[in-house]
């Protein structure tokens, strides 16, 4: 499927914490979106490079689930200087946003039973957190881990969230690690790389859907596949 022009006006920001945000845009043309889960769409933003300024485009996942199509939720952090995410947090209700959509082919594959390792970092929970949501939507059974890896207790969000589907969901499970929590910190601590393996009890038939940093996703997969999981079973996104 090639990717097609669309516009969108924001209906909604919300500030998830000191540099994150959530922003819901509202499809206007076309009126509702056809895509699958942990894909993403293009923004268009100005950059200088050089001295010289020049379009080009920012990709962000779409963290809602393909059954809301009439609007979709997008969510970047910010990072200082950068005119990606500066661009997407001085966006205001109301903004109309082109982009490009439907890219990307970070997507669960494979079918019931075969169970699921989620590994993100950061804002790397926005696709997988769209694939959660559409996976348990569906009905899906499928043995559901997500181990997620932020780093202080004021950059956490959508944690109600996830603890609310662990609860209705007894096929999902769910693991917050912190690397510089606070001594009031009662949850996991250090890296998602410290506690990937206690994560896996098995890894017979397990597909595995890492998404962040680079170096994460470099460290999760040679432990996966030092456990013994083949490369075809470990898809990744890589942010940066
Ligand atoms: C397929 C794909 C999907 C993406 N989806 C999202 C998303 O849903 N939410 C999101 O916040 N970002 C996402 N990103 C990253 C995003 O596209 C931009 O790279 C990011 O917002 C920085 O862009 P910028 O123009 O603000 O800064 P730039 O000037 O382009 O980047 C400056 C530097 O910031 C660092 N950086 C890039 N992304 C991040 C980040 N997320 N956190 C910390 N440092 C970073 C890199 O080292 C980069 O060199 C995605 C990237 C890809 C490839």
């Amino acid at each position: 499927m090639s990717a097609r022009k669309c516009l969108s006006k924001v209906i909604e920001v919300k500030r998830l914490t000191v540099d994150v945000k959530e922003i819901s845009l509202k499809l206007i043309d076309p009126p509702a979106l056809a895509f699958k889960a942990g894909q993403y769409v293009a923004i268009e933003v100005m950059e200088t490079r050089d001295g010289h300024q020049r379009l080009n485009n920012r990709p962000y996942s779409i963290a809602s689930p393909p059954e809301e199509k009439d609007v979709i939720k997008l969510c970047a952090n910010l990072v200082p200087g950068g005119p990606g995410s500066t661009f997407l947090h001085s966006l205001a209700v109301g903004t109309e946003v082109p982009f490009l959509y439907p890219l990307g082919f970070f997507i669960v594959k494979g079918h019931e039973p075969t169970p699921l390792l989620f590994v993100a970092t950061g804002t790397g929970i926005v696709p997988i957190k769209s694939m959660i949501i559409d996976l348990l939507s569906r009905g899906s059974t499928r043995p559901m881990m997500l181990l997620w890896g932020l780093r202080r207790e004021e950059d956490c969000y959508y944690q109600d969230e996830f603890e609310a589907l662990a609860r209705q969901h007894p096929s999902f499970q769910y693991d917050l690690t912190l690397s510089q929590a606070s001594s009031r910190w009662r949850g996991l601590r250090g890296r998602v790389t410290e506690h990937i393996l206690d994560e896996i009890p098995s890894i017979e038939n397990l597909e595995a859907y890492l998404c962040g940093n680079m170096a994460m996703i470099k460290e999760v997969r040679l432990l996966l596949l030092e456990k013994g999981l083949s490369k075809k079973e470990i898809h990744f996104e890589k942010f940066y």
